[in-house]
């Protein structure tokens, strides 16, 4: 039982003294008090399947993850000043999934953080601040990041891009100026790419970086076409610049097949940003890079962190790695992932509504249109289903610039009945659709 303050008290304290941007989700907004597994429990001890949580990966409140966090806490928590075992055990942990020459790991506290300071280690090696960035991507809330984010820099209260910050096409191969995933459309995107980068040159400038998901997911949960990583690294690599690869959302075997997406694409990035799910919920993360670019960032000033590293941070990571292993993690996202995705597939055999479904493992999106020659998205509709979702007792965002996406990114333990739940109310969410828009063309 919840004793707490009313839902009514929590909104308008939070409207007058926790800032005007933080926004709530729902009409009717959740008290969520509990979680555990792939659920949430509100305040009445109703569950809710999560199916938005890409954070707490190895399931909310796991127990050997806790139970590390609380032994570290009582014992002790300092800078990385002093020397200590947690940093080393965990860097070498981190480091063992990582291709070989990502072999140097800097510790900080959220993603933004990391993108942050992976900016940096590219200025200093490339010797260029210019930035390739793909349309739509949101890579943090920096000043920054800010700046490398079209979905912010573009979207409502953005200033535009700035001067450094060169914006390529989103490789949306449902949506975007070349479809399907072929070789032919990477590089039509790829070509789209080395303009960019010829146009800097008559500017006498190089690109410093490109920044890029390795799966695409604010911009639309998106898989890029086979090859475009690949293309673009060479290109970018060619011109001078570093290959940044973001997997704050996308990270720690949420794609199945590979504990990495990068991996999904056959490039070893030079810089590789991690966030989101590396504390399964405690706020930490990291960047991993080549010694050629860490020797790159020795100017004389130091870079200090107050907490990046600390030793209860690296023992909750080290435990959330112990429990990706431990718990089969990986091996149930590609499976039920796949299971998860063949039922989607089967339901837009029926459902004119989905235009599309795609995605790897338990990052995967179901795009929503009004009508499948025009792709005219059905934004209204989405909405709808994500309260529909939530009278079933199911968690779930949307996503993409139209908010016309179904997002599904849950805990990593969710299983096959989770899926099949969902799938479940789609189902009978879509009738609801249909049957509504044919009682409005009799009408
Ligand atoms: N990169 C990506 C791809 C993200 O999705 C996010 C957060 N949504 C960030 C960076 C920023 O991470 P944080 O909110 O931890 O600063």
């Amino acid at each position: 039982v919840d004793n707490g303050r009313d839902k009514e008290a929590i909104i308008s304290y939070r409207k007058k003294h926790l800032g005007k941007t933080l926004s709530l989700s729902y009409q009717q907004p959740l008290k969520i008090v509990r979680g555990q597994g792939a659920y949430l429990f509100d305040e009445s001890g109703q569950p809710y399947l999560d199916m938005v949580n890409n954070v707490c990966h190895v399931g909310h409140c796991h127990p050997k993850v806790v139970a590390a966090g609380q032994a570290q806490l009582a014992k002790l928590n300092t800078n990385t000043r002093y020397l200590h075992d947690n940093i080393v055990d965990y860097a070498e942990k981190l480091l063992a999934t990582m291709p070989e020459e990502l072999s140097v790991c800097m510790l900080v506290n959220s993603g933004s953080e990391a993108n942050e300071l992976a900016f940096r280690l590219a200025r200093c090696y490339s010797q260029s601040k210019e930035l390739l960035v793909v349309d739509g991507a949101y890579h943090g809330n920096t000043n920054a990041c800010i700046e490398a984010s079209p979905y912010k820099f573009n979207g409502p209260g953005g200033e535009g891009p700035q001067p450094h910050i060169h914006t390529v096409a989103l490789p949306d191969p449902y949506r975007g100026p070349f479809t399907g995933n072929t070789p032919e459309t990477a590089r039509a995107y790829a070509a789209s790419v080395q303009e960019t980068i010829d146009s800097l040159a008559k500017q006498d400038k190089k690109p410093g970086a490109f920044i890029c998901e390795s799966l695409q997911g604010v911009a639309g949960q998106i898989i890029m076409p086979d090859g475009y990583l690949s293309m673009i690294y060479e290109k970018v690599r060619a011109a001078g610049g570093v290959c940044i690869a973001d997997e704050v959302q996308v990270g720690f075997g949420r794609v199945g097949s590979h504990m990495w997406a990068f991996e999904t694409q056959q490039v070893v990035p030079d810089i590789v940003t991690l966030g989101k799910p590396i504390g399964n919920g405690h706020p930490m993360a990291a960047v991993i890079t080549t010694q050629a670019i860490a020797d790159a960032f020795v100017t004389g000033m130091e870079y200090f962190n107050t907490f990046g590293g600390n030793p209860v941070s690296c023992a909750i990571g080290s435990a959330v790695l112990a429990a990706i292993k431990e718990d089969k993690l990986q091996e149930n996202a590609l499976q039920t992932g796949n299971y998860f995705k063949d039922k989607l597939l089967e339901l837009q055999l029926t459902f004119e509504l989905i235009g599309d479904v795609r995605g790897l493992g338990l990052f995967l999106g179901v795009e929503l249109v009004e009508d499948r020659e025009s792709k005219q998205p059905a934004t209204e509709k989405t909405a709808w289903l994500v309260e529909y979702f939530k009278q079933h007792h199911i968690l779930l965002s949307t996503e993409g610039p139209f908010y016309n996406i179904l997002k599904i990114k849950p805990p990593l333990a969710f299983s096959i009945v989770d899926a099949d739940k969902f799938i479940t109310v789609l189902k009978s969410g879509l009738s609801a659709l249909l049957s509504a828009d044919q009682v409005k063309t009799r009408h």
